[in-house]
């Protein structure tokens, strides 16, 4: 059976370094986003910049990057009371978790997911989840995630494989691999194309991309970028992963 995949893609670094790991390593891949009263539209206008640039500046993936699928989940947005769809300030509420926390979301987005890849004959769902810079959203975990892929492929009564390149990965790491797939090309296009600021900003550029450079996300890609880059690279580096398990 052709594996092909349906990756789950909001627009900003992860899940654009999802997108190249899967374009790399199967024979068609989707994308699927989800529409849910985020408090910034610019995470979905970056989505198709992304896909386009993929387009245009990777011949070798262009031809595997098929349709995108935007799914209308504003109903998310009716259950849920925290900051990524209110415009109040982000904090660390009593449990832990960030108040950026929707309960169970990523649970809905690959239960979505997992329905327009049935559809769709795609037999592979790619996360960007990640336990390693972990902000203690059980449902990023790995041990969550699998037994969904479990779930899904009974309830559905066909092999449903969770992917999660990003899973034990730091941000460092995840530049290095954007790299080793897709060279400076790649990482010169997350930093100018991709998203993850908390608050919407792209009145300001830094040599990672764009953001309010304070906010928790924006933090984590910043000081992501310095370890990659001092780890001798260089900005844009074509540099090779030593570990080749993480391709
Ligand atoms: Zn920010």
């Amino acid at each position: 059976m052709t594996r092909c995949a349906l990756v789950l893609f909001s627009g900003g670094q992860d899940s654009t370094a999802c997108l190249a790991w899967a374009l790399e390593h199967y024979e068609r891949v989707e994308t699927v986003g989800f529409d849910y009263g985020q408090r910034h539209l610019v995470e979905l206008e970056c989505r198709l910049a992304v896909r386009a640039q993929l387009h245009t500046r990777f011949p070798r993936w262009s031809a595997k990057l098929g349709d995108d699928h935007l799914l209308d989940l504003s109903l998310l947005g009716q259950m849920s009371d925290t900051a990524l769809t209110d415009a109040r300030a982000i904090q660390m509420n009593a449990s832990g978790l960030p108040n950026t926390f929707v309960p169970g979301r990523n649970l809905l987005f690959f239960s979505f997911a997992a329905t327009v890849a049935y559809r769709r004959g795609l037999n592979v769902l790619v996360g960007g989840m990640c336990e390693t810079d972990f902000s203690g959203y059980p449902d990023c975990r790995d041990n969550t995630l699998k037994a969904l892929q479990v779930a899904l492929s009974l309830g559905m009564d066909t092999p449903m494989t969770i992917e999660t390149p990003l899973m034990w990965l730091d941000k460092a790491q995840t530049w290095a691999l954007s790299a080793a797939l897709g060279g400076a090309e790649l990482n010169e296009l997350i930093a100018e194309h991709t998203h993850t600021c908390y608050l919407g900003d792209r009145s300001q550029r830094h040599d990672w991309g764009y953001g309010c450079g304070h906010c928790p996300a924006c933090a984590l890609r910043a000081r992501g970028y310095k370890a990659w880059r001092s780890h001798g690279a260089g900005p844009f580096a074509d540099t090779e992963l030593s570990d080749s398990s993480l391709l």
